[in-house]
């Protein structure tokens, strides 16, 4: 039997869900482009998006998803020749990697497999070895959204300083800003990437870099009039801030967010994000537990150290198949859609899957999902073990 008639949930690590205050500002006639209140709304969006990354330095906005903020920020900072060190910590860090090759950079991957963060130790280590100084960057994500780990974005800076390097830092924020802690500047980020459709609650279409002083200084010159900072952040007219038409809806849209998002308090949405997400590792923690008597269960988080999980995504180990199984059970079953499994090359995908707990969420939210998925590991006979729901609950009647 079908139980999935009802308002559909979907807990996918992007798109989040949009809550009804953006969708209800996004749903108006087009405005005027040339002048009128879109120019002062877009200012006032800059300067918000400033404060959420925690800087002073320069919001630049494109039309576009995360892909185009990689690529927008590769664009102005490496030429073709030029190297960069990635770092990578599951698919996304080699995505980039990937995309930066594509532009002719010479890319060099330390890769730490899909369960470890990014070792700093060891980003000291190649940069001391580095003599010449011919790393121009290094790129690394602060999570990555298919292994869910969430890198130590000021240890790794403190790694480049000890090297006395003068590498560029950019950092992959997609699926953390707006849920995790980020703090540009203390961070010491040279150029924060990011898009509006996890954190920031919009459905896809905005992409940004945030551009900090010494990545400014050590531009170089874009190849593309589209990607290029300087016109953006610099504009003589208004069309050149997005080269071209703005995104009209997004921006009603990311206003509205913004405001949501200063109403609660970046803190406060910080720590409703680490409660959520503790409820959601009290739950898998339970289902996973070591029964005795030689039955293995399976279920696992993919991240050991709960200091480097993400706040924003968790990713599941099960045993090979019962992650698709799962998810189709609560998709089809209970209209609650579960994001895929998206494996390094020597990880199964077919034995992992992700819960997305960015944005627009709370208690009710998770708890359901949560206990939807109970209902699937019951219903597919998965091993599991007792108290998952009641050990989440108990996490959201904490006070931290
Ligand atoms: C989602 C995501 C991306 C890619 O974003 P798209 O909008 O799919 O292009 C890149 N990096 C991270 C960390 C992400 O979470």
């Amino acid at each position: 039997m079908r139980l999935s008639y009802g308002r559909d949930l979907i807990a996918i690590p992007g798109p989040s869900i949009v809550p009804d205050r953006v969708l209800r500002a996004m749903h108006r006639s087009s405005p005027n482009i040339y002048g009128g209140e879109l120019i002062a709304l877009s200012d006032t969006v800059y300067r918000d998006l400033a404060a959420l990354a925690r800087t002073t330095g320069d919001p630049v906005i494109y039309l576009g998803n995360g892909h185009a903020a990689w690529e927008a920020a590769v664009a102005n900072t490496l030429r073709p020749g030029d190297r960069a060190l990635v770092l990578a910590t599951g698919v996304f860090g080699r995505g980039w990697a990937e995309m930066a090759r594509r532009l002719g950079v010479e890319v060099e991957l330390l890769d730490f497999g899909f369960r470890a963060t990014a070792d700093p130790a060891r980003l000291a280590e190649r940069l001391a070895a580095d003599r010449e100084h011919t790393i121009r960057a290094v790129l690394t994500v602060q999570t990555d959204t298919a292994s869910s780990v969430s890198n130590d974005i000021p240890a790794l800076r403190q790694a480049i300083d000890a090297a006395g390097h003068p590498a560029l830092f950019l950092v992959d924020c997609i699926a953390s800003l707006g849920c995790e802690r980020f703090e540009m500047d203390a961070w010491g980020a040279d150029v924060t990437v990011a898009a509006c459709q996890k954190g920031l609650m919009l459905p896809p279409g905005i992409a940004f870099n945030v551009v900090g002083p010494r990545a400014w200084r050590k531009r170089v010159p874009c190849p593309s009039l589209y990607w290029d900072w300087a016109p953006r952040i610099e504009p003589e007219l208004f069309y050149q801030r997005f080269a071209g038409t703005p995104p009209t809806h997004h921006l009603y849209g990311l206003r509205e967010a913004l405001d949501m998002l200063a109403e609660e308090g970046l803190e406060n949405t910080w720590a409703r994000h680490e409660r959520l997400a503790r409820a959601i590792w009290a739950a898998v923690e339970t289902w996973g537990a070591p029964s005795g008597a030689g039955c293995d269960r399976a279920l696992a988080l993919n991240i050991a150290e709960p200091a480097r999980r993400s706040r924003a995504v968790t990713t599941i180990r099960t045993a090979p198949g019962d992650a698709i199984r799962l998810r189709a059970w609560c998709e089809e079953a209970a209209g609650l859609t579960l994001g895929i499994g998206i494996a390094a090359p020597d990880e199964d995908g077919g034995s992992l899957f992700r819960i997305g707990h960015m944005g627009h969420l709370n208690p009710p939210m998770v708890l359901g999902a949560l206990a939807t998925i109970e209902a699937g590991l019951s219903a597919l006979g998965i091993p599991h073990g007792p108290g998952g729901i009641a050990a989440a609950a108990e996490v959201v009647a904490q006070e931290i």
